[in-house]
């Protein structure tokens, strides 16, 4: 019987380069809440309040205080089968790019070389008064955190007001634009500029495969319903079988 799988692998082998643009999805079964799913820290706390630029420059303990219901030591998580996947069929010559949303690090920690953070990471963390960086799991004691100067913390990463890095976003839009297959996998394609990638791709001829729990692409060519680290593994076994 033909694999669900074999068209996508198909598709892959003969139309490169592919690219892949990940989101929470991917890393949910690393024990990571996704922000917008049913449950998600958004349905507790409000990101405006919590999340934003704005009110970090106000009362940046509020973002500190809920900072551990997502991510309370960078270190502890570990990436799933849907990372290493990935980090395989870069391996295997087959996947030349991953834009990721996330913030996490899973996918340099899986494997994956060619990576950009859109987002930001959670790697850094830094003063907002003097520059000094440090190391994420190394959070000084207290709420906020605090550097020897005194000055507050903020991870590397982008808050809701703040503009997206410029270099990441350019390499993001030449490999959406440059890819000939683009897989999007574990993203409920609501949070700009991202979810504007998978429609550059496409008007630049790629095909679309999605990767979810439910389709949040109608414009996709190939929806393969389930969990990133059961899809994900699939897929490169069916090609590791025809390749
Ligand atoms: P989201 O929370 O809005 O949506 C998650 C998507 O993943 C949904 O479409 C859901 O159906 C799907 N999903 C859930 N579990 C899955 C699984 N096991 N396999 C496949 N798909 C699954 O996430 P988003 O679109 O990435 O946007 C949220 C923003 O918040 C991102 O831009 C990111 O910066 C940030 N964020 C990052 C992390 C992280 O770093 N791990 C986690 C949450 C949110
Ligand atoms: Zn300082």
């Amino acid at each position: 019987m033909e694999s669900i799988y074999q068209p996508v692998a198909d598709l892959i082998l003969r139309r490169q380069p592919c690219v892949a643009l990940t989101g929470a999805g991917i890393s949910a079964e690393s024990g990571i809440p996704t922000f917008r799913s049913k449950g998600g820290l958004w349905e507790k706390f409000d990101p405006t309040v919590y999340a934003s630029i704005e009110a970090f420059r106000g009362d940046p303990s509020k973002y500190w205080s809920i900072r551990g219901e997502f991510i309370r030591n960078y270190d502890a998580y570990q990436p799933n089968p849907g990372h290493r996947a990935l980090a395989e069929l870069e391996s295997m010559g087959l996947l030349r790019h991953v834009i990721t949303q996330n913030i996490d690090g899973l996918h340099r920690k899986a494997g994956s070389r060619s990576v950009t953070e859109i987002h930001g990471s959670l790697r850094e963390i830094f003063c907002i008064q003097c520059g000094k960086e440090y190391r994420a799991p190394n959070i000084p004691e207290g709420t906020p955190p605090r550097c020897e100067c005194e000055g507050v913390l903020k991870p590397n990463t982008v808050l809701f007001g703040e503009s997206l890095p410029i270099q990441a976003l350019e390499t993001a839009w030449r490999e959406a634009g440059g890819c000939r297959v683009m897989l999007v996998i574990g993203t409920s394609a609501v949070v700009q500029p991202a979810a504007s990638l998978p429609f550059i791709a496409k008007e630049h001829g790629a095909a679309l495969v999605e990767v979810n729990l439910d389709k949040a692409f109608s414009n996709a060519d190939y929806f393969l319903e389930g969990k990133a680290g059961t899809v994900l593994p699939e897929l490169v076994s069916e090609m590791r079988k025809q390749s």
